[in-house]
């Protein structure tokens, strides 16, 4: 046990946790904010729990500070080690189970170490692949989560505002046994193609120079229609520079 905690010690030194800066300055409603009492009562009895039935989890939450302030909606952490928690969303949006659920969460990300393993991935789709993946295993060791956020439902992720290229469906993605790197991914390959989509809709104007890969034959836009379908008139490969501004 000493050793455990020895290495854990260490690892949170490589991580610059023991430094417990906070960046986001305290912002309450003074010491009689019901909520606030509510919110501290669930962390010491969350931190009891973990101490007794997790206590790899509970080694790492007791080493990292709390914040509580009304300045987030939610529930975050920072890669310092810092876990933020509004009052209200503490206390009165989530149940005792729920509150408990979302620190082993935050927790999580200092433990899965995602702030280094982000490197130059795009952050807000990075977020959203670990946060499912985490929670995938929070559930499965039986622990409980707000409906909303990433949770995936039986392993499979539906992500409904992003389209599957390949499928023409909703993005969804069966993440058992997967790394948070997969299914960033994955989400990726879905985004850069619908980017690339619009981006060519979008530059098409009358005048240009167009090429139908179907017909293989190169046309001058003439006019694009109310429903956005495009009309050109065709040309030869000669006649192109003529065309071209
Ligand atoms: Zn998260």
């Amino acid at each position: 046990m000493q050793k455990f905690n020895h290495n854990i010690k260490k690892y949170l030194n490589i991580l610059g946790i023991n430094e417990n800066v906070s960046d986001i300055v305290p912002n309450l409603n003074g010491e009689n904010d019901q909520d606030l009492q509510t919110c501290k009562k669930r962390y010491i009895d969350s931190s009891a729990y973990l101490n007794i039935k997790a206590p790899y989890i509970y080694c790492f939450l007791s080493r990292m500070s709390v914040c509580y302030t009304y300045a987030i909606d939610t529930m975050a952490v920072d890669d310092k080690g810092n876990i933020y928690i509004n009052p209200k969303f503490g206390a009165r949006d989530i149940t005792a189970r729920e509150f408990l659920g979302v620190l082993i969460h935050e927790t999580f990300h200092i433990l899965n170490l995602t702030f280094p393993r982000r490197g130059k991935k795009n952050p807000k789709i990075w977020n959203i692949a670990t946060d499912f993946i985490m929670n995938r295993d929070i559930l499965a060791d039986g622990y409980e989560l707000p409906k909303m956020g990433c949770i995936p439902v039986n392993n499979i992720v539906t992500i409904p505002t992003i389209i599957d290229p390949a499928t023409g469906l909703p993005f969804t993605c069966n993440i058992e046994n997967k790394s948070a790197e997969y299914l960033y991914d994955e989400i990726m390959r879905c985004l850069k193609d619908q980017d690339q989509g619009k981006d060519e809709d979008d530059t098409v104007n009358v005048g240009d120079v167009i090429y139908d890969t179907v017909s293989r034959k190169y046309g001058v836009v003439t006019s694009i229609d109310a429903k956005g379908n495009v009309h050109s008139k065709e040309i030869t490969e000669a006649e192109i520079d003529k065309h071209l501004k």
